[in-house]
């Protein structure tokens, strides 16, 4: 069936189990491509230029802004910017296919103002900040600095949460894999 031009996008406050629940949905449904984004922060670990990111400079990053080639961009961390390609959702539109955006809060919802009809917003929830806050310290990658920045950035991106279609929490991630593949199935043969 062709796609329409659909757009699914799943956004969460970090540590919500969001990339786990991309992943399944990903593997679940042949008809959906994974909309890589452009960002200017480094490659980490085993992360490839134009498979996790289009890992690009600021300066270069800038100059896509100023031609207009963004459907939405944010500053999603400090002097850190991520944006989604015009080109990247034509691309996967061209092969027949709906683009999953896994993207911030911010830019879930300007991304939604433009195509009001024809895209999908999932937020991905936690059971609460407690469980949040012991989740990014069970990960061991936080200092203590930087776990109350993700706690208070989750905090006020939980304010956000009414804006989007569906809300799944994750208070158990099999569980929220399955509302995922019942809410995208039911998406995908919409028309
Ligand atoms: P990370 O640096 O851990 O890969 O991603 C950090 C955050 O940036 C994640 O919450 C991710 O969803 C968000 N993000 C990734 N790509 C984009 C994008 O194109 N636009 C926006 N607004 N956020 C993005």
């Amino acid at each position: 069936m062709f796609p329409q031009n659909k757009i699914i996008i799943i956004t969460a406050p970090s540590g919500s189990g969001k990339t786990s629940i991309t992943r399944h949905l990903m593997q679940t449904f042949a008809q959906l491509a994974f909309s890589i984004s452009a960002a200017t922060r480094k490659a980490r670990g085993m992360e490839k230029n134009g498979l996790d990111y289009y890992f690009i400079s600021e300066a270069d990053f800038k100059q896509k802004i100023q031609q207009g080639q963004f459907v939405e961009w944010e500053m999603v961390y400090e002097g850190k910017y991520y944006g989604t390609l015009k080109s990247e959702l034509h691309r996967i539109w061209q092969d027949q296919k709906i683009p999953v955006l896994d993207i911030d809060v911010k830019g879930a919802i300007h991304v939604k103002q433009q195509y009001p009809e024809s895209c999908i917003t999932l937020f991905i929830e936690p059971p609460s900040v407690d469980e949040l806050k012991k989740r990014l310290e069970s990960r061991g990658t936080e200092t203590p600095e930087s776990l109350d920045a993700r706690i208070n950035k989750a905090t006020y991106e939980l304010s956000f949460k009414e804006h989007f279609d569906k809300l799944i929490v994750n208070d158990d991630l099999q569980k929220a894999c399955n509302e995922a593949v019942v809410i995208i199935n039911q998406f995908i043969h919409c028309h």
